[in-house]
């Protein structure tokens, strides 16, 4: 009754009736939940009888948004965090000790990058970042100290497309975990767990939730690691969601294929107008049969997803310009929200990241990032065409 992945969305997997047959999930807004007795206080705290304990622990509100991001990743566990990067955190922090290696791809959103930096001064924990365009190449950069694997896929705002089955393969065979950060695709357009990979996540702050009023982050993995997470770095770090930025998170979630389908169908319509005007040099977009990975692209993704990258003809006060001229698209940070939304990634989200690094990722200062969101294709395009018009 529930196969298929859109009913999912809607209605959990066996989520949870909670009060009164309520069709809406209740909001569980409290910080702290009373035991009938002292003694059951004790065999709570011992983990030999269920229930609920603190909420920084666990809520029931929470609990029923991570039961169905589970499903809808397909995977059997899933932890709900505070932000996307209380998520990144929280999955290195378990998966590394100080002196290991972390082999990554060649691109990752700032901070993240700014999380590895930061982990190298503290912890030396080191990184590499790789191309992982065959298994030869990931074989060759596994250290004996490599303790996990970090990829963006497509890697923002390259766009570049990493086959997750091929690492995963190469990675089985060190017994290293694989960790995807599947912000760009949603579970809709992409599954790591189900090419090979361990641990997906999310920045549940973009398409998930795709209304740009909240922010947060998921893990999803196998029950052992997302209890491991559940009961020492979340618990002790403290960085989980909170019930109402889960209700709404549950809420944006009930529509998640059918905002998808619109994004990519909007993307497709502007990556053909992009690519035919004159101050435009290149467009990136991962299932344009002219993208270097398209291949593999349409092999692990529905459909290319609703980020465009492309480069202005000229310079960057060009690229400035361009985002300036913008009327209806507005010049934000984030993606993934009805509204579509322009940012310079070498002034804005990768800006932290030193210039030689930046442009080794292929992000240089005429490149600009649009988010497409939910509006009639013919007006962003309108927006967009007037101002290139006019560079
Ligand atoms: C936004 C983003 C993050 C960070 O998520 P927050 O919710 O802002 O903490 C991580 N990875 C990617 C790919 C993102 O786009």
């Amino acid at each position: 009754m529930r196969e298929h992945k859109e009913t999912l969305y809607i209605h959990g997997k066996d989520m949870c009736v909670t009060s009164h047959r309520s069709l809406s999930l209740p909001i569980f807004q409290t910080s702290t939940f009373a035991f009938p007795t002292a003694e059951e206080g004790e065999r709570r705290f011992a983990g030999e009888e269920q229930g609920y304990i603190y909420s920084r622990l666990g809520n029931p509100t929470v609990q029923a948004l991570e039961e169905k991001t589970a499903a809808a990743e397909g995977g059997e566990r899933a932890l709900a965090f505070a932000s996307g990067m209380a998520a990144a955190s929280a999955i290195i922090t378990a998966l590394t000790k100080a002196g290991d290696h972390i082999l990554c791809s060649n691109g990752l959103y700032g901070c993240t990058y700014g999380l590895l930096s930061l982990l190298q001064k503290k912890y030396n924990i080191t990184h590499h970042f790789s191309n992982m365009r065959n298994e030869a190449e990931i074989l060759n950069q596994i250290k004996p100290n490599t303790s996990c694997i970090f990829i963006e896929t497509p890697i923002n705002p390259t766009m570049r497309v990493i086959d997750l089955k091929m690492v995963s393969e190469a990675a089985r065979r060190h017994g290293i975990p694989v960790v995807v950060d599947n912000t760009f695709s949603s579970p809709y357009l992409q599954q790591p767990l189900t090419l090979g990979c361990d641990i997906v996540l999310h920045s549940a702050t973009k398409y998930l939730n795709g209304h740009g009023d909240m922010i947060g982050g998921i893990v999803v993995g196998n029950k052992n690691f997302i209890e491991e997470l559940a009961y020492t770095v979340r618990k002790d770090m403290g960085g989980i969601m909170n019930p109402f930025d889960a209700w709404l998170l549950n809420r944006g979630l009930k529509t998640l294929h059918v905002r998808m389908d619109r994004h990519c169908s909007n993307a497709e319509q502007l990556v053909r107008c992009l690519k035919q005007h004159e101050n435009v040099s290149e467009v990136f977009y991962p299932t344009d049969p002219a993208h270097p990975d398209y291949k593999v692209a349409c092999n692990q993704m529905k459909k290319g997803g609703g980020v465009i990258s492309f480069r202005i003809r000229g310079s960057k006060s060009d690229a400035m310009k361009m985002m300036n001229q913008l009327n209806l698209v507005k010049i934000a940070v984030s993606l993934g929200d009805a509204e579509t939304l322009i940012q310079h990634p070498a002034a804005m989200t990768h800006s932290a990241i030193p210039p030689g690094d930046r442009e080794a990722m292929g992000v240089d200062d005429r490149m600009v990032r649009l988010s497409v969101g939910l509006e009639s294709w013919k007006d962003i395009w309108n927006d967009l065409e007037q101002s290139l018009d006019r560079l």
